[in-house]
């Protein structure tokens, strides 16, 4: 037998260009700020750990879990915890997925036919935008008005104009913290001629729910996630709707997506959800006097928040971002996100300790002479 060598056949190279779809090429990689040493108000996670008591309960339910074997690939008994905890409808299914990020990924994936169409609003979630790309579907951002409302017009004509399959409205919305008005958020649902998503991902600190809508509309998914409410590092987010579109979804994804480290520890925060919520009664009671305090610095612009972090502007976006973070505060500088966005700067709630480094930071930033 004669051996072929690959240059017998064919004289090209064989590199990533050669082979990868280009658009992957062309996109820069997901970029996580260092934050290592700074004041961290930069990722809307809850800044208070969990109490010493439920750490010594964790620790030991841990211990027990059988990471010898593969996690259960459906876990009814965490499903039904998560309905039961968080006040879900009995008649919806749940489906789970590795932090929501990758339930965003996966209906990305299910309508990614030749010509379908994602839409959000801009700006909004960034991984809405980047899923449809990697799903190679293409994205359709229709822009919110000046005060990060939906323009309603503007967007049922684009609905009727691209017919998008999937619509995702974050509720709260991030990066600009507010919510929709619900009877806008209705009357767009009527027209959109695919599924809308409502990602609550912000639920814990907003008081309000899309979820009574699921009974009523057919094209309705509402997802959520541990994430904000304290538990980032778990990945562990879901999404709750009619059996007949999560049954579809439930193919697409992998079978052991939610690892069992993450099934038990989830199940041991949500029966002491508690703990959980009373951070985020925390968290929310720190929000009102931080918006206070942005709002009476005379070289800034606060907009409202029903979130767990609060957008504003100053008249030098990029600047004052470098200076709060050259006093040790790491939040997220917006500006260049999205033209809506000029000089908009992102901070999460902290602590009351970290709220006051924050301001401290902004107000020398601004005005040196503070110092
Ligand atoms: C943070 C965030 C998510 C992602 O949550 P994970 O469950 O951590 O993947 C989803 N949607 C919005 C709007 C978010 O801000």
């Amino acid at each position: 037998m004669e051996t072929l060598n690959r240059a017998d056949i064919d004289a090209g190279p064989v590199n990533p260009a050669s082979v990868f779809r280009p658009e992957i090429l062309a996109w820069k990689a997901y970029h996580v700020a260092d934050s290592t040493g700074m004041v961290k108000l930069d990722a809307m996670e809850n800044p208070y750990p969990l109490p010493d008591a439920l750490r010594q309960t964790l620790g030991k339910a841990l211990a027990d879990a059988a990471i010898h074997r593969y996690p259960d690939p459906s876990p009814q008994a965490l499903k039904a915890l998560l309905r039961e905890r968080l006040e879900l409808p009995a008649d919806m299914e749940i489906l789970l997925g590795n932090g929501s990020d990758e339930i965003i990924q996966l209906l990305c994936m299910a309508v990614a036919r030749p010509d379908a169409v994602v839409m959000g609003v801009e700006p909004s979630f960034v991984m809405y935008r980047v899923s449809a790309a990697t799903a190679g579907v293409r994205y359709e951002g229709v822009p919110l008005r000046d005060d990060f409302s939906i323009d309603e017009p503007a967007l049922v004509q684009s609905i009727e104009k691209h017919r998008p399959a999937l619509l995702f409205l974050a509720c709260p919305n991030n990066p600009t913290g507010n919510m929709f008005d619900p009877e806008v958020v209705r009357r767009v649902i009527s027209r959109a001629p695919g599924v809308v998503v409502i990602d609550e991902a912000y639920h814990a600190f907003a008081g309000t729910t899309h979820l009574p809508v699921l009974a009523s509309s057919e094209n309705v998914l509402v997802m959520r996630t541990l994430s904000k409410l304290g538990l980032a590092g778990l990945r562990l987010g879901f999404v709750v709707g009619r059996h007949e579109w999560l049954g579809e979804l439930d193919k697409l994804r992998m079978p052991y997506n939610v690892n069992v480290l993450t099934q038990i520890a989830a199940g041991v925060a949500l029966r002491h959800l508690e703990v959980l919520t009373g951070q985020a009664r925390a968290i929310v009671a720190e929000r009102a006097p931080l918006i206070a305090a942005l709002a009476r610095h005379p070289l800034v612009h606060v907009f409202p928040s029903s979130a767990n972090f609060v957008t504003f502007r100053v008249p030098d976006g990029p600047a004052t971002f470098a200076g709060i973070k050259a006093r040790g505060v790491l939040i997220k500088n917006l500006h260049g996100a999205h033209p809506l966005l000029a000089n908009c700067l992102r901070v999460t709630v902290g602590t009351p300790q970290e709220n006051r480094v924050f301001l401290e930071a902004l107000a020398l930033t601004l005005d040196p002479r503070n110092g």
